[in-house]
Formats: structure tokens, sequence, C-alpha cells
């Protein structure tokens, strides 16, 4: 066990001292508890569930017959460094998307078309290797109910450059302060952050949390934002455009 500051470890800068399991071996056990990765799209309530966390072991990133063997607790920089250096492309999406590779399988991260499904081909739990097929997936989405220990891929030549560099101008845009990334998703043909803006929600802070100024979809925390805070702007948001639009606003971060 190790204890955990939340209002430090988590991107959002939100959340209690709490106890979290490192898991060094795979074993079934662990599945009674909820697996976190970075922190980097969480929400941590001051009554989590009972949380654990992959130790270094599952911190790796190996080659074998053409296919990248990449650890559930390898940091995305990592990832993204190792294939600028050795040519491999795919994994340009990662480039400032914070995270680890576990984390960022469960919630199929990307940005527009671009999603680490794209070239994943397998994932290993304690059941043994799942193929992609044998996963329902979609954007920001996956049916995955396990803890995730490695990702297989195809090793495919040729790291792209200009796709790398897209990636990093279009990080220019996000806000600086700590978040959690969008904080809803988009719905169906629309943008989660042009509905928040026309109802008149950006900038709009509760406490010291708020809809980031920057872009609506950010919630931002200024200083000594609080759960309670950021979910009262939650259920604000939530409420005032399905009231505007008729629309449901699905959450993208997670609430522990
Ligand atoms: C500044 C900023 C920018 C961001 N930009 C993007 C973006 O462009 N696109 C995007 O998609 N996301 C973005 N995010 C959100 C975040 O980076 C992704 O959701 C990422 O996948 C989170 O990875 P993590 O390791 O931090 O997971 P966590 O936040 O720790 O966990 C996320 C979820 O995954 C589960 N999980 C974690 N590890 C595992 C595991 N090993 N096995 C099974 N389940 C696991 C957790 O239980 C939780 O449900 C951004 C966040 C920030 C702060």
């Amino acid at each position: 066990m190790k204890t955990i500051d939340f209002s430090k470890y988590s991107s959002i800068r939100i959340g209690p001292l709490a106890q979290v399991k490192i898991i060094n071996k795979i074993e079934k056990e662990n599945e009674n508890f909820t697996v976190i990765g970075g922190a980097n799209n969480l929400l941590v309530s001051n009554n989590p569930p009972k949380l654990a966390k992959l130790s270094k072991e599952f911190d790796y990133i190996k080659e074998k017959d053409g296919f990248l063997y990449i650890g559930g607790a390898t940091p995305s920089g990592k990832v993204v460094s190792y294939c600028k250096k050795h040519d491999i492309k795919g994994f340009e999406l990662l480039q400032k998307l914070p995270g680890l590779l576990g984390g960022i399988i469960k919630m199929n991260a990307g940005l527009k078309k671009h999603e680490i499904f794209n070239n994943l081909t397998t994932i290993k739990t304690v059941n043994g290797y799942i193929k992609k097929e044998d996963i329902s997936f979609g954007y920001r989405h996956t049916d995955i109910k396990s803890i995730v220990y490695e990702g297989v891929f195809e090793k495919r030549k040729g790291f792209d450059e200009k796709l790398f560099e897209y990636f990093e101008t279009l990080r220019k845009n996000q806000p600086n302060l700590p978040s959690a990334g969008s904080c809803f998703k988009n719905p169906p043909n629309n943008y989660a952050g042009k509905l928040l803006q026309e109802c008149g929600l950006k900038g709009y802070r509760v406490g010291d949390m708020g809809f980031s100024e920057i872009h609506a979809n950010f919630l931002v925390n200024y200083g000594n934002g609080a759960f309670k805070d950021a979910m009262s702007l939650i259920n604000i948001a939530k409420k005032r455009v399905l009231d505007m639009f008729g629309i449901k606003l699905e959450l993208e971060i997670v609430v522990l």
C-alpha cells in the first residue's frame, strides 16, 4: 500500500490522501480494486472506492516479431520518444496527451480521428491476451472491465513528423491551468465546448473551479478548487445544456 495525495497526484489537483495498492504481479485479487493510471482523467471524491496502481514492473517497451509490447504503466511521453527515436508510426497522438498506457487504452484516448485503438492489436489482462476484435470500443469508450497490464501494437515504420507537429500546435490552444482534459464528451455531430459557451458557461466559476475562458469544455482549477465545486459545475452544465438544447451531456472525466 502507498498513500497518494490526490490533490497533488491528479492533474486537476483535487482529492484526498488515499491508500493505494501497488500491483507488482498479475493476479485475480487485483480485480477487486479500481485501478488508476496517471490520474489525468479523474475527479476523486473524499470517499473513493478501493484503489490500486500498477508498479514500475509494468513500465516497459519491448519488441518481438514485428510487434510492440508496451506495459500498462508506461507513460505516454516515453512511448512517443521511443517511437520518434526508432522511426515508428501510430503513436504521434500521444504527444502531450498525458497518461499511462493502461488508462489510455481503457479510455480509448485520442484526438479527432486519431485514437489509441487504431493500431492496437491485443491487450493483456488477468484472463490472458484479448484481441481488439473482441473488445467493444468507440469514441472515448471501451467495454474493458479488467485491468490492462499490457498493450500489443503492430510495429509500423515511419514516424510522422508532420502529424506530431500538428498535435503540438493543437495543444497550444489548451488552458494551462490544472484540469482533467475535456470535461464532457462531444455529443454526436456537435461539440461540448460550443454548447457550454452558448449556455454562457465559458469562464463561469463556482469557488475556485470554473469552465475555462480559453476552452469552455476544460473544467479548470484556479487554486484551491474543491470536489463539490467541480460537481456543482458539472450538474449546472448538464442541466443548462439539456434545458436549452435537449442534449444530454455525458462526462468524459471519470468520477471516483
Ligand atoms: C491537459 C490534458 C489534456 C488531455 N487531452 C486529452 C486528449 O486530447 N484526448 C484524450 O482522449 N484525453 C485527453 N486527456 C485525458 C487523459 O489524458 C486521458 O483520458 C488518459 O487516457 C488518462 O490516462 P491516465 O493513465 O491518467 O488514466 P486515469 O485518469 O488514471 O484513469 C482513467 C480511467 O482509466 C482507468 N484505468 C487506468 N489505468 C488502467 C489500467 N491499467 N487498466 C484498466 N483501466 C485503467 C481508470 O480506472 C479510469 O476509469 C487530457 C488530460 C489533460 C490533463
